[in-house]
Formats: structure tokens, sequence, C-alpha cells
């Protein structure tokens, strides 16, 4: 028999603790929610859910980087986890991590309030957003070890003063010459669940309450170098020119073309464009252009990216133009657990909450997690796609179905899981 949870109760208290952290003291900025980590804004709100932890009995703790842990058994029990992050972007709303971390308190409360005693872990990530020291995923990335101590030391540094990360954390009270002590915030776990706003808008146009999330994107980001001639706009003839920027202009639109024809979903997207001299009177002759082509077929986004590398060449070469193309990062996509979506899925069905299996396209936390534990996500709706902006906004009514969701699902493979 399913859980019957009081829906209208959950979503109070979800509300409740989404947007109380919209407060003053949770945010840096009066226009949008701003907390970066080792901020005082961010410290207040990783206090806020510490405090709503041990009001439920939780052990809570931070590891040595400042990731977010509370727990209701023993450390080195098995435990099922749950959580989000709690920063933000910088120029942000208040659900986008917030939401998550709500939601898996939400299920703590309800797993003692209806006897059931699940073996809960709640961690709340470092520096998803990448706000304050400009890398994403940073403290999932750091506790599931996919970072070198080169990175940490050198490559890190904050985006408003310049100093180090290291520099950072230490006057924060942190430790982060251990950060390998942090994967034991990965230990343990028989299963992790990540909720969060969709950040797009199927669910909303579609009528859907939750998004079951099957697999997280993976990506490559490039870079397009090209090299062309500049000359003077009047006097160089149209026979002849090798404008650097006419030649990007056919390969942004062939990003387009190739992403479409790759189908599975797999989207690319031109976002960066520097053009040399950048002025009004001379013809274009250096640019640079970035490519994030991304989605949960590894062989259909690679293929674009290399179908544009070689598209990039031969446009170059007719244009008498010098094109280089350049990595950046490439990263798989991150399929879920066959046995947590199907959990998942009966969870939703038992309680008559409309469900759909979808791709995120956006990185996630759950992708680091998703190397040490079996691992989901569920997607809420949120108004109109938009995420990453101060008009976020998600019905706390939608994020209590998904806490109702996620505690039966628990139950289920607890009562499923050998013993
Ligand atoms: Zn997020």
């Amino acid at each position: 028999m399913p859980v019957v949870i009081d829906r209208a109760r959950s979503r109070d208290r979800i509300a409740h603790d989404v947007l109380t952290l919209t407060e003053p003291q949770y945010t840096s900025s009066s226009t949008a929610i701003c907390r970066y980590a080792y901020t005082p804004e961010y410290r207040r709100t990783a206090d806020y859910f510490a405090a709503r932890l041990r009001e439920l009995g939780f052990e809570v703790w931070e590891d040595a980087v400042g990731n977010l842990v509370g727990q209701n058994v023993p450390r080195g029990e098995r435990v099922y986890g749950l959580g989000s992050h709690c920063d933000s972007n910088r120029n942000g709303g208040p659900w986008d991590g917030p939401l998550g971390v709500a939601v898996a308190l939400e299920v703590c409360r309800l797993s003692g309030e209806h006897g059931l005693d699940l073996p809960l872990r709640v961690i709340s990530f470092l520096e998803e957003e990448g706000s304050g020291f400009g890398q994403m995923l940073l403290g999932s990335r750091i506790a599931a070890g996919r970072i070198t101590d080169e990175e940490l030391r050198d490559g890190l540094r904050a985006i408003d003063d310049g100093r180090p990360f290291v520099e950072h954390a230490r006057e924060a009270g942190y430790r982060p010459q251990e950060w390998r002590s942090c994967s034991e915030t990965l230990d343990d776990l028989d299963g992790w669940i990540e909720t969060h706003i969709e950040q797009g808008r199927v669910l909303q146009d579609e009528g859907t309450t939750l998004g079951i999330v099957e697999a997280i994107a993976g990506y490559v980001h490039a870079d397009v170098h090209l090299d062309g001639r500049a000359g003077h706009a009047g006097a160089t003839p149209m026979i002849g020119r090798a404008d650097a920027l006419a030649t990007a202009a056919e390969i942004i639109l062939e990003a387009e073309r190739l992403a479409v024809q790759a189908g599975h979903a797999t989207v690319a997207t031109v976002g960066e464009l520097d053009v040399e001299p950048g002025l009004i009177n001379v013809v274009p002759g250096a640019v640079r252009l970035s490519l994030d082509t991304r989605g949960v077929r590894e062989d259909a986004f690679r293929g674009v990216a290399s179908a544009l590398e070689s598209f990039a060449q031969e446009a170059a070469r007719r244009r008498g133009v010098a094109a280089r193309y350049v990595q950046r990062t490439a990263v798989a996509p991150t399929p879920m657990d066959a046995g947590i979506l199907a959990a998942l899925q009966e969870s939703a069905d038992a309680a008559g909450i409309t469900h759909r299996r979808m791709a995120s396209g956006a990185a996630h936390d759950t992708m680091c997690v998703a190397g040490r534990a079996p691992s989901a996500m569920v997607f809420v709706p949120c108004r109109d796609g938009i995420s990453h902006a101060p008009e976020e906004d998600s019905d706390p009514a939608d994020a209590a179905l998904a806490a109702e969701v996620v505690l039966n699902a628990l139950v289920r493979l607890r009562a499923t899981a050998p013993s």
C-alpha cells in the first residue's frame, strides 16, 4: 500500500522553506537570488537546512570543502541519499537547487511522521552553479574525485576577487588540502534521488506533473578560430575577400542544421562570438565562435561536433580563411538507474500523478553521484521553463507530489532490496 501524505501540509512546508531563503539575509542582491560558496548568505542558507535537519534528529556535518550532509542513522550504515544544491546562479531565482533540498527535507519529515524509519542522508552540494569560482558541479566533482590537485590549487579562482579557491575555503574554516576525504560524502549510498526544477517547458506545455529523468545529457564544448584578412569595407571588392565573420555565419547555420538532422533531441548552440577588429567599416579579419552540443546519445552529439569541424574546414577553405577547431571538454551522457526509475514510475502511477520519462539537457550534481550509487532525478515543472533568472517560479504543490513519489519509491526500493 502506498503511503498517503497530507499534500497541502507538505506543499506549505516546502513553500515555507524555499521562500524563507529569498529573504534578504540569504541573498546578496535585492533583485535576484545571489549566493555563492563561502559567502555569508551561503553560510546562512546552509545553516538554515542544517537546523531543520537537526530538528528532525539528524546528525549534520560538512565535509572538508563544505558539502552539507545530514543523516538519521550512524555513519557507516547504508542509506538512501536525497538532495541537490543551495547556491545560486549569478542572477538566480528561488527554486533552482533549494527546491531539491527542500523536497529532500520534506521526505525526511514524512518518513518520521509516517513511522517509516527510512535510513536517509541529505546532501546539499557546494557551488553547483559555478557562480563563485567559475566551475560547475564543483562540490560533487570534488566528492566524486573528478578533479585534480592542480586544478584545485591553481585553476580555481574566485570570480569576484581573483583569489584562489583554497584560500577562500580555508578562511571559511574548511580543509581544502584534505579534499580527497570528501569521497566519504558519497559512501554507503544504496540509491540517490535529486529533485530539481525542469528548466524547460515540456512538462508545463504537456500538462504533466513530474518528469522522471532517464539520462543526463553529455556534451562537447569546443571553439572554432577563423583567421581571414581584414580590409577596408569600402575599398575591398567583394571578390577575393577572406571574411572570417561570413565564414562563421555559415558555420553557425550548419551547427543548427546538423543538430536537427542528428535527432534524438540532440542540440547545438553557438553562444559566444568574438569578432576582430569589430568595426563597422572593416571586413572582419578574425573570429572565434564557441560550440556547445549535447544529448543523451553520445554518437549523435559527437557526430555533430566532428561534422561541424569538417564543415568549418571546408567553408573556410572556400573563402580563403584558415580554420582551427579546438575541443575544450567532452563529457559522456549519464544514464540513470533502471531500478530507481521503475520505483519512481510505479509510485507515481499508484498515486495517480501524471509523469513522463525525459532527458535532462542541463548538467546536475547527480552526474557525479551516479558513478558511486544507483541514481535518478525527478523534475518538477517551472513556469514557462524560466530558470537562472529572478522570475523563476515553480508550484510548491508539484514539489509536494515529488516528495510523495520519492518517499514511496524509497519504500519500494527498501522492500525489494536484498537484506
Ligand atoms: Zn540546479
